[in-house]
């Protein structure tokens, strides 16, 4: 049996040296709880099997993707509090970010994707700075805000909540405990009004805001919901990395 020629870590020198990756995808998750009902590394877990998916129809497509080992560590900074949630805080993240761009600009693989899944992450900054120094192009999404999910949950939520809790469902039951543990997930909102409606920012400190570190009531998950969500996006994702993978660098506007 021979690994996914897809994924970096199940690959070997054999296959990678002869093959012409053009897209490099560098999943980004986290390490936290999530409510009391989902495993801490449910960004992770998420993260390997959508960015896998989505590079498998790519790859069947005809696009030379490259799935590289997902980053495990997040931005936590608003919940150190909370027993082993690990945090890697943004400075960490752009040194790592920029020594894997270089390592791949060196090896004539000038695009990758981040492929996000923790709400703490933020790579655009980062990317603006590696933009103007770095040969490679770099771009980023957050898997959970590329197909919107309102047809596909009651209430999706943020944080431990139906779509998160649906999807794991999907792709790992035997880690997700029974819903009927797990917390409501009700979050206190800001007193002050411009932080309430969001259009004032500021990060939220989460145990003061969630009993049980959900944000997002997962009652009415499900594996089939799960299923319907993670195929629609990867199949959109997997559209996107063909057409990347296609892309002359040098030619991206019309
Ligand atoms: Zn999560």
């Amino acid at each position: 049996m021979t690994g996914r020629p897809y994924i970096l870590a199940e690959t070997t020198w054999k296959s990678v040296e002869p093959t012409d990756f053009e897209v490099a995808i560098l999943p980004w998750g986290a390490t936290e709880a999530h409510n009391f009902h989902l495993p801490y590394g449910t960004d992770v877990i998420e993260c390997d099997g959508l960015a896998a998916e989505s590079a498998r129809r790519a790859w069947e497509a005809g696009a030379k993707v490259i799935v590289l080992p997902t980053v495990p560590f997040g931005v936590n900074t608003g919940q150190l509090d909370i027993k082993l949630c690990l945090n890697m805080n943004p400075s960490t993240q752009a040194a790592v970010l920029g020594d894997i761009v270089d390592s791949l600009e060196g090896q004539g693989i000038n695009k990758l994707l981040i492929f996000n899944g923790h709400g703490g992450n933020d790579f655009r900054q980062m990317i603006r700075e590696i933009q103007a120094t770095s040969g490679v192009f770099v771009c980023s999404l957050n898997w959970y805000q590329c197909v919107d999910p309102t047809p596909y949950f009651a209430e999706p939520g943020d944080h431990g909540g139906e779509l998160e809790t649906s999807v794991m469902m999907h792709l790992v039951p035997d880690l997700v405990l029974p819903v009927a543990e797990a917390g409501d997930g009700s979050a206190r909102r800001f007193r002050i009004q411009g932080l309430r409606e969001r259009w004032v920012w500021a990060p939220r400190q989460w145990t003061s805001v969630s009993a049980d570190t959900g944000v997002g009531n997962p009652h009415a998950a499900t594996a089939e919901k799960g299923a319907r969500y993670a195929d629609a996006v990867a199949q959109r994702i997997a559209g996107f990395l063909t057409d990347l993978a296609a892309a002359d660098l040098d030619d991206l506007y019309e």
